[in-house]
């Protein structure tokens, strides 16, 4: 499934511009899964902290609050996704 949420290994070489998730804030390190947003090339995040944020039924980027799209085909068929 295409869900346009794609996950990627962090490499600094791809990645230099954000050095820190803005929802845990925590540093980005060597192979942890993220997954950037569309709305922006810095817009990158921990995919986990990603999908925590969007299971709490926040469906904007946590920096600019674009819309993130493909969500909803992303999550309606989770049994863990509960709406708020
Ligand atoms: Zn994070
Ligand atoms: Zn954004």
């Amino acid at each position: 499934m295409h869900d346009g949420l794609d996950k990627v290994p962090y490499n600094k070489d791809n990645y230099d511009e954000e050095r820190e998730c803005a929802i845990c804030m925590l540093e980005f390190k060597k192979e942890e899964m993220v997954t950037q947003l569309k709305c922006n090339s810095k817009h990158y995040f921990h995919s986990k902290c990603l999908e925590t944020w969007i299971k709490h039924g926040n469906k904007t980027c946590v920096i600019c609050r674009t819309e993130i799209a493909g969500i909803k085909t992303v999550y309606q068929n989770e049994s863990g996704y509960t709406e708020l």
